[in-house]
């Protein structure tokens, strides 16, 4: 294990220690700032011109990388946006060592958050963010700005402890994690290829590595049925009736996909990793009149190993059908794809990056870390898929994100930060400044 990392000087060591300790209330007052701003899809703006003005005063030198949809419709990752994205750009900044001792790195992060749901089933307001019994709350707050914070922390205690990694080390605070992804492929094509990619998304309760991560796809039906005044209410069709007909199809689908057979070995021990969420609805015009129009969304998951177009295939295939069940004319059930357009990956936990960050995580915690395949999906997909790049997920624990009352454990925060930090130190080298 101990080739993964470059042996570091004991006294370097206990200095980064000692100054991550000693930056735990300045960490916690900058995730609180963080969670203030409520940057769904959007309004990302206010959250990432902060990541801009931290990455300063932590002395980066921060750069805007924008999402150009026309450099990047054609790559195989890129999924169908959502939004314009003008004043929308990435945050990026790339330190460079005076000598290269180690191996380069990617601390990556995403700033957009999804929505809070119901503001009024939250313990505290969802942005005004809450510390309970060493756990902070808000939206986003795990997920995942607690990386995000921990990353910018771990280096900033190498930089407390007089050193710089000794090897080029790239940081992003990137958009659109939560719908496309579209953010962090903008960034990976404008930086150069680093030898790992590390992002720090929470694991699911406790501190996790990523080994594996289905892929999504996001579809919409716009169904139009036949309006009629409800008393000649046989003569039309209900667009809403329609639609929950068509959402309905999808949960033979989902059990379908995730039968033992289909199931890719990284999920034997899941026995549902494919979920399908009807997440959107909207339709109707009046009680009294047969509703004309009617539109879903649908979050439907891929099993790493089947490619995202398949899936999107089997889509349009379940719809089409459901649509000649219901008697819809033709073109009256429409899929649209719009946002997730992506495949699922394997993140071998035998790979250097994530044997370091185990290492790492077991000489804070004293305990191994856990490997975690999930029913979700993060930006590391693009790094692995499409630039050949090791790359992981290892973050805090967190409680019910995209839920109610979302959190994250302080000292798991903090043990994350010191292992980060430990992690950067060994992986790149260090260098004094
Ligand atoms: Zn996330």
């Amino acid at each position: 294990m101990k080739d993964d990392l470059i042996p570091l000087d004991p006294g370097a060591r206990s200095a980064i220690l000692a100054a991550a300790a000693s930056l735990e209330a300045e960490t916690e007052t900058m995730l609180a700032r963080l969670v203030r701003f409520p940057s769904t899809l959007g309004r990302e703006r206010g959250c990432l011109g902060a990541m801009e003005a931290i990455y300063r005063d932590l002395g980066h030198t921060p750069f805007r990388v924008p999402v150009d949809v026309k450099a990047l419709a054609d790559h195989r990752g890129f999924s169908p946006p959502l939004m314009d994205y003008a004043g929308r750009s990435p945050v990026a900044a790339v330190h460079r060592p005076r000598a290269t001792i180690g191996r380069s790195l990617m601390l990556q992060g995403h700033i957009d958050v999804v929505p809070e749901g119901a503001a009024e089933l939250w313990t505290s307001p969802p942005f005004q963010p809450e510390i309970r019994d060493g756990r902070m709350y808000g939206r986003g707050v795990a997920d995942m700005k607690a990386g995000v914070v921990a990353s910018l922390m771990a280096l900033e205690a190498l930089r407390r402890a007089g050193l710089q990694p000794a090897a080029e080390l790239q940081i992003a605070a990137v958009i659109e994690e939560e719908c496309t992804g579209n953010g962090a492929l903008a960034v990976m094509q404008a930086l150069g290829k680093p030898d790992a990619c590390l992002i720090p998304e929470p694991g699911p309760g406790y501190p996790a590595l990523y080994v594996a991560e289905v892929g999504v796809v996001w579809a919409w039906v716009n169904v139009i049925g036949r309006p009629a005044h409800v008393r000649e209410m046989h003569s039309g069709i209900n667009a809403i009736e329609a639609a929950m007909a068509i959402a309905g199809r999808f949960k033979s689908y989902e059990q379908e996909m995730n039968r033992a057979e289909h199931r890719h070995p990284s999920f034997a021990a899941d026995n549902h990793p494919i979920n399908i969420n009807l997440g959107r609805f909207e339709g109707g015009e009046w009680n009294s009149s047969v509703p004309n129009k009617a539109r879903i969304g649908l979050r439907v998951g891929v099993m790493p190993g089947r490619s995202c177009r398949d899936v999107a295939a089997d889509i349009q295939r379940i719809v089409a059908e459901a649509a000649a069940e219901l008697r819809l004319p033709e073109g009256n059930a429409r899929v649209e794809f719009q946002g997730f357009m992506a495949d699922g990956c394997t993140f071998p936990a035998d790979q250097p990056i994530s044997r370091a960050a185990s290492a790492c995580h077991s000489a804070v915690f004293g305990e191994p870390l856990r490997h975690y395949a999930a029913p979700a999906l993060t930006d590391a997909r693009f790094y692995r898929l499409y630039q050949g790049t090791q790359a992981t997920c290892y973050g805090p624990d967190s409680e019910n994100i995209h839920g109610i009352d979302e959190s994250v454990g302080l000292a798991s925060l903090h043990g994350v930060t010191k292992a980060l930090a430990l992690l950067v130190a060994g992986w790149c080298g260090v260098e004094a400044i």
